[in-house]
């Protein structure tokens, strides 16, 4: 049916890739490119023999001219970013100097401060209505999963939903005292932030990790989980009708949280740049250097994960609560695809997603975040693809 330009080979990557063979009806054709070309080609050797035709190719994404030569050679139907926030915008630009669909799974952040919104990819949505091609954004899990899991909540439980919870629950264990499930830089820019979540309409902040709940999540059990501020509150908010407050709560162990405060404690965690050895180095940066490599978690990683959105609202006058959660095991997850949980949640939709655009059941010209869509056709490829959702009219509560 079409083909597909990925961007990276990281740990999300891997799974897109092993999911679009798995569905090579829609995926005829994929090209693999990344900074490290090696990375690409390693995957290809892996899954080279099916249906798809694989490619490789090097590219840098912070470079618009060189994504722009790499699109027109390839000539992909959409381009699936999986490489890092800060090329975003960089490859929107080339998908829209070549007129190609564009899907990702996290939004535009600066290198050079830890603030991530969407403001700077809606200000793209005239250029691609006028070019006539898609940006699906946030096709991961959250953002992703719990946008469509929202719409779908809308669509077919509620009239209006007045406050979601997102609860996003890991109770997969390592091994190792301390190591993020994705790329490291990104992961402890995202929980070293201020909290927030919107209330009535305005944005309330908290000091990072100050609001803690205790969830007793199905099949997984009790766990501490905090506040954090995380995007699709953002498009969710404007998205959803009704809102009222919308939060978003991840889990963490006492080992995690007590390692970051120490690594934060004597600078590790910071962003400035510092003089070493005469040399420019990022403190983040080269924390990530020494962390296990989020790829190398898989074989592991035990347990499992629970990611999902508790509703309120009103049905027909009447008030009315909805639990919509998938459950995912890291074991399960390395046997099919040798990647653990997380990667797994956020590579199937963002194969999904690409596959939304290629088949044309969504096609709407801008900018837009998933829930804007129809949920229907995505929910039943989640229970096709490896990530089927449940569902419980009465939930527990978060206080
Ligand atoms: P990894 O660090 O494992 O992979 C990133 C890949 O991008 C690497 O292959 C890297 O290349 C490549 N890359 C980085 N910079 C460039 C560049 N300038 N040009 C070309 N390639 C580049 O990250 P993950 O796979 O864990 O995460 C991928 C994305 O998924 C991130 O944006 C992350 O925020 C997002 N994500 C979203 C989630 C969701 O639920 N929505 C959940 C988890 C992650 P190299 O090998 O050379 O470093």
């Amino acid at each position: 049916m079409g083909k597909a330009l990925i961007i990276g080979a990281g740990g999300v990557a891997s799974v897109c890739i092993h999911k679009c063979c798995q569905n090579s009806d829609v995926f005829e054709e994929i090209c693999i490119a990344s900074r490290t070309k090696s990375k690409c080609d390693a995957l290809k050797a892996k899954l080279d023999g099916g249906k798809t035709k694989i490619s490789t190719a090097q590219v840098n994404a912070d470079n618009v001219d060189e994504l722009i030569a790499l699109i027109e050679s390839f000539r992909p139907d959409v381009v699936i970013n999986l490489a890092l926030p800060y090329q975003d915008l960089t490859i929107m630009d080339a998908c829209l100097a070549t007129k190609v669909n564009y899907v990702d799974t996290a939004n535009y952040e600066p290198v050079d401060t830890a603030k991530f919104e969407y403001s700077w990819q809606w200000a793209y949505r005239e250029r691609f209505e006028k070019a006539g091609i898609t940006a699906l954004l946030g096709s991961g899990f959250d953002p992703g999963v719990t946008g469509v899991f929202s719409a779908y909540a809308m669509k077919h439980q509620f009239d209006e939903i007045n406050y979601i919870d997102i609860l996003d629950c890991n109770a997969g264990d390592h091994g190792y005292p301390f190591a993020t499930n994705f790329n490291p830089e990104i992961n402890i820019r995202e929980v070293s932030a201020k909290g927030s979540y919107i209330e009535d309409g305005k944005w309330v902040e908290t000091e990072p990790m100050e609001i803690k709940r205790v969830y007793d999540f199905p099949e997984i059990g009790p766990k501490d989980m905090y506040l954090l501020h995380h995007e699709e509150l953002e498009s969710l908010a404007l998205n959803i009708k009704g809102i009222k407050r919308i939060r978003f709560f991840m889990t963490f162990g006492q080992s995690y949280l007590t390692h970051l405060k120490c690594l934060e404690n004597v600078g590790m965690t910071s962003i400035e740049p510092i003089e070493f050895e005469g040399k420019q180095i990022v403190p983040l940066q080269f924390l990530k250097a020494v962390l296990p490599d989020p790829a190398s978690l898989g074989p592991r990683t035990k347990g499992k994960t629970n990611i999902g959105c508790i509703f309120i609202g009103k049905k027909d006058g009447k008030e009315k609560t909805y639990y919509l959660y998938n459950v995912c095991d890291h074991q399960e997850c390395y046997r099919e695809v040798g990647s653990q949980a997380i990667s797994y949640t956020t590579g199937v939709p963002a194969m999904i997603g690409a596959a939304m655009l290629l088949t044309g059941k969504w096609n709407m010209p801008g900018v837009h975040n998933i829930e804007e869509f129809d949920p229907d056709p995505f929910m039943d490829a989640l229970n096709q693809f490896g990530l089927p959702w449940k569902e419980s009219f009465h939930p527990d509560l978060v206080e």
